[in-house]
């Protein structure tokens, strides 16, 4: 079976791995030099030449890995084609690409999340006075797509203000924003795989978004996952789906969205319970790198299921144990630049039980493994416990190694916060 991939990172590594296991045959686009198969001349956002691929190797299913070709209507153009899009129509991937139409839907919808209110580019002022109100302890948020850079929580007025004028610096012209309550607790991302109607979750994983140990530093596209979370526990999971994950199947069915594809919901557990922070229509990376090596079961069995609306029959199971997963980063990294081109060495020393995902490596004119951007590569370990799976995920960090890399040495290691909750 004939199975096109969208996306060039290590979330797209692991799935691709993930679906050949499964039995297809999966071409990559653009892909990258660690994952098989990659073909970089076809562009992804180019669907007549995407649709010419599927027709010359004869696929008749597309996997969409990142955000933006289902922002850009990938799964709109080829609605009819008799092709079909592993990923939601333009209209419900909205959920992710604007804060506040997502925030509206959550509202209309019973969705539990922060108190919010709206703001646009002329009315600065405001905003602040509204943040003023609740003393500064507010989270403001840029309504489109900012790769991660579009969030500033602020714990004072002082950071309030420096927030406004970084988002005014930002973003010339005319843009809308949110001003949210700050709210507190750990935080989970749940991700499951729906057809609209019915959804089949994936183990609940927590990500680890700032740069430095301890959560401090800037933000970052994530420097590591871990999967499943010991105190998501069936108390957890119930009052989310009962506050979250069924209100927003009602509200997609109630406004009749076609969505087959992942959802994912990035959630903290406040003292008044869980509270949706945001939607990814799409998995998270690096969760994915932690995810898809724990599913026991077929994706690709899940995947056509929610498009042949046969999802109900579909169960989901986890291999057992725990999956790490750790991000080796370029030094520098998440500043705009950093050097790269540096050589990878140490991965064909790494144990059976460590699987590498390729995130930014590319060959250089001599065929060497080389670094191409920030986040490197992912090293998913698994183990019975949680501590084992971390300590195989730090060995193998040891084991590859190129100039100036960068890893946060406390991944999986945040203490329980259950007491709290
Ligand atoms: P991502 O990179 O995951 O797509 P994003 O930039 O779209 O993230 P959010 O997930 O909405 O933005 O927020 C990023 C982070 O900011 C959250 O993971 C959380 O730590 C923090 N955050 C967001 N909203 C709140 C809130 N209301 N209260 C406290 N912290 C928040």
């Amino acid at each position: 079976k004939q199975v096109i991939l969208l996306g060039a990172g290590a979330r797209e590594h692991a799935l691709a791995e993930k679906l050949t296991r499964d039995g297809a045959t999966v071409h990559v686009l653009p892909g990258n030099a660690g994952i098989p198969n990659s073909h970089p001349e076809v562009n992804p956002l180019d669907f007549p030449a995407l649709q010419a691929y599927c027709e010359q190797v004869g696929a008749r299913l597309i996997v969409v890995g990142p955000e933006a070709p289902l922002a850009a209507g990938v799964a709109d153009y080829f609605a009819d084609s008799g092709i079909k899009v592993f990923g939601p129509v333009r209209a419900a991937a909205m959920l992710e690409s604007s804060k506040v139409w997502s925030k509206e839907f959550m509202r209309r919808h019973g969705v539990a999340t922060a108190l919010a209110w709206q703001f646009r580019s002329d009315s600065v002022s405001a905003a602040r006075a509204k943040a003023a109100e609740l003393g500064g302890h507010v989270v403001v948020k840029y309504d489109g797509l900012a790769a991660g850079k579009g969030v500033y929580v602020c714990s004072s007025m002082e950071e309030v203000d420096l927030a406004l004028t970084d988002l005014q610096a930002q973003h010339t012209g005319w843009f809308s924003f949110l001003l949210e309550e700050k709210l507190s607790g750990p935080e989970i991302s749940i991700i499951g795989v729906t057809d609209g109607n019915r959804i089949r979750l994936l183990a609940p994983s927590q990500d680890h978004k700032q740069l430095l140990a301890g959560d401090q530093g800037p933000n970052t596209g994530g420097m590591g996952a871990y999967c499943p979370v010991p105190f998501a526990d069936d108390n957890v999971l119930a009052a989310i789906r009962r506050d979250i994950i069924d209100p927003t199947l009602h509200g997609l069915q109630k406004e009749q969205f076609r969505f087959c594809g992942f959802l994912y919901f990035g959630i903290m557990l406040t003292p008044s319970g869980p509270k949706l922070l945001e939607y990814n229509v799409r998995l998270g990376d690096p969760e994915a790198e932690v995810l898809l090596p724990a599913l026991d079961s077929s994706l690709l069995e899940l995947m056509e299921a929610t498009l042949n609306g046969t999802l109900a029959q579909q169960t989901v199971r986890q291999k057992p144990g725990y999956f790490v997963g750790v991000v080796l980063a370029s030094g520098g990294y998440p500043a705009a630049k950093f050097p790269t081109g540096f050589p990878i060495s140490g991965l064909d020393s790494l144990p059976a039980h460590v699987q590498a995902y390729h995130g930014a490596t590319r060959r250089d004119e001599a065929g060497q493994l080389v670094t191409n951007g920030g986040r490197v590569l992912v090293l998913t370990a698994q183990g019975h416990d949680l501590e084992l799976a971390v300590s195989r995920a730090y060995e193998a960090c040891a084991r590859v190694s190129f100039q100036d890399a960068y890893f946060r040495p406390d991944i999986a290691q945040r203490p329980s916060p259950m007491g709290e909750w």
